[in-house]
């Protein structure tokens, strides 16, 4: 039976949802505090990298290679290119090294090991640590994210039973009447309502939950690389990690984007979402980081500087599912992971939603029942 679903959010989350639910043949009703797809929502930025890899967690490494898929299948879906299948490469101790690629290879990854001379002659363009080497995967890369979410828009405003509702914040869900409240005063009814609104999650959760979340920023520089390493770049793969101990990565310049910095040292707790400018202290730290990591780096290749704004459930550090009573549920905190995920969580949330076991996803609690936190891998890239 066809059910009415409102979905709060306009990002990677609450689009994919929308998607899955319409194919399900739902009426679905899209909602945000702007434009879909707003340009301040974590979703939106050129990249994200979608990597199988994730050391020591073999059910999650399933799961991420079945993501792949399901990415592969939303490009034909949607009849646009939006994965730029580089692969990805983890900068690991070599017998750590040794031990991942064969849990990717086990998970029916496709992998190679790389020792630190291997790397150097690789990616003469890379500063790695000489006593590290290196797993490089296949089924990876790089996701165009603005471009998903631009997709996911162009392919639900074709579809019938959908309706988008723009710069219409939400300003209160009510689980048990299926009733959500928009700033203007109007009140939409669902039988079903899922709440994805990534870092503003504090804003309408129920209270128990929102002093549960962390609230992250975190800055990036976005960088043109230098013409005569233009070729050594093209042929780079995702890094989500460069073996540092401050947790450097990069994501290299695919399909005319930016090359993107970032380290978990530019990441840092707040107590709410201001702006998203970049203090020139983060960009002089992320310059000097990188300085030691890129042969030839400095502030010359910095074209632009952003920060972005992720919230996590604190015990965890990874992503929250939250029951709302009735048929409704909150993605109350994404982690720093969700995006590669996306299809997946979609799948389940969309599942909950229309009464439907949730499909199982091999992601910790999210196959579990709410309030879900799921496993604290999922905290890192
Ligand atoms: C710097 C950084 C790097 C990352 N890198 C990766 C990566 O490489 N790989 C990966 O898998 N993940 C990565 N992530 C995580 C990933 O981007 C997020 O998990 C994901 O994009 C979250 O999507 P979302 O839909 O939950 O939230 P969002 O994209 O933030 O969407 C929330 C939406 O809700 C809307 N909204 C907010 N409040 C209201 C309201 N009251 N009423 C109506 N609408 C509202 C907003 O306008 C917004 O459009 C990264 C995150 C950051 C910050």
């Amino acid at each position: 039976m066809s059910a009415r679903v409102t979905v709060v959010g306009g990002g990677v989350i609450a689009l994919l949802t929308a998607v899955e639910c319409v194919l399900d043949g739902h009426k679905v009703t899209v909602v945000d505090q702007g434009p879909i797809p707003h340009s301040r929502a974590t979703s939106f930025d050129q990249h994200r990298i979608l990597r199988a890899l994730h050391p020591s967690d073999p059910q999650a490494t399933a799961a991420a290679l079945r993501a792949h898929r399901r990415w592969v299948e939303l490009e034909e879906l949607f009849l646009t290119r939006f994965y730029e299948q580089v692969g990805a490469l983890t900068v690991l101790p070599p017998a750590a090294a040794a031990e991942a690629a064969a849990m990717l290879g086990n998970a029916g990854g496709s992998v190679r090991e790389l020792t630190a001379a291997g790397l150097s002659d690789r990616y003469p363009h890379l500063r790695v640590d000489g006593g590290l080497g290196a797993v490089l995967e296949d089924e990876a890369g790089v996701l165009l994210a603005e471009r998903v979410l631009a997709a996911c828009v162009g392919w639900l405003k074709w579809q019938s039973g959908i309706d988008l509702i723009e710069h219409r914040a939400v300003t209160a869900v009510d689980g048990e009447s299926g009733n959500v409240r928009l700033v203007d005063g109007r009140v939409l009814h669902g039988d079903a309502v899922l709440v994805a609104v990534g870092p503003w999650s504090r804003g309408l959760m129920p209270e128990g939950i929102a002093e549960r979340l962390t609230l992250f920023r975190q800055s990036l520089l976005y960088c043109r690389v230098p013409r005569h390493q233009a070729q050594a770049w093209a042929s780079t793969p995702a890094i989500p990690a460069l073996g540092t101990k401050g947790g450097a990565w990069l994501i290299p310049p695919v399909a005319g984007t930016a090359l993107k910095l970032t380290s978990a040292t530019a990441c840092r707790v707040v107590d709410e979402l201001t702006d998203y400018a970049t203090d020139p202290y983060w960009q002089r730290r992320l310059e000097k980081e990188f300085g030691d990591l890129l042969p030839g780096f400095g502030p010359a290749w910095v074209t632009a500087a952003k920060d972005a704004y992720y919230s996590s459930f604190s015990e965890t550090g990874g992503p929250l599912v939250v029951a709302l009573g009735g048929d409704a549920y909150a993605y109350a905190a994404c982690g720093g992971t969700s995006f590669k995920f996306a299809p997946l969580i979609a799948r389940s949330l969309a599942d909950r939603l229309t009464g439907r076991i949730p499909s199982q996803i091999g992601l910790g609690a999210l196959d579990g029942l709410p309030l879900d936190a799921l496993a604290p891998q999922l905290a890192g890239r």
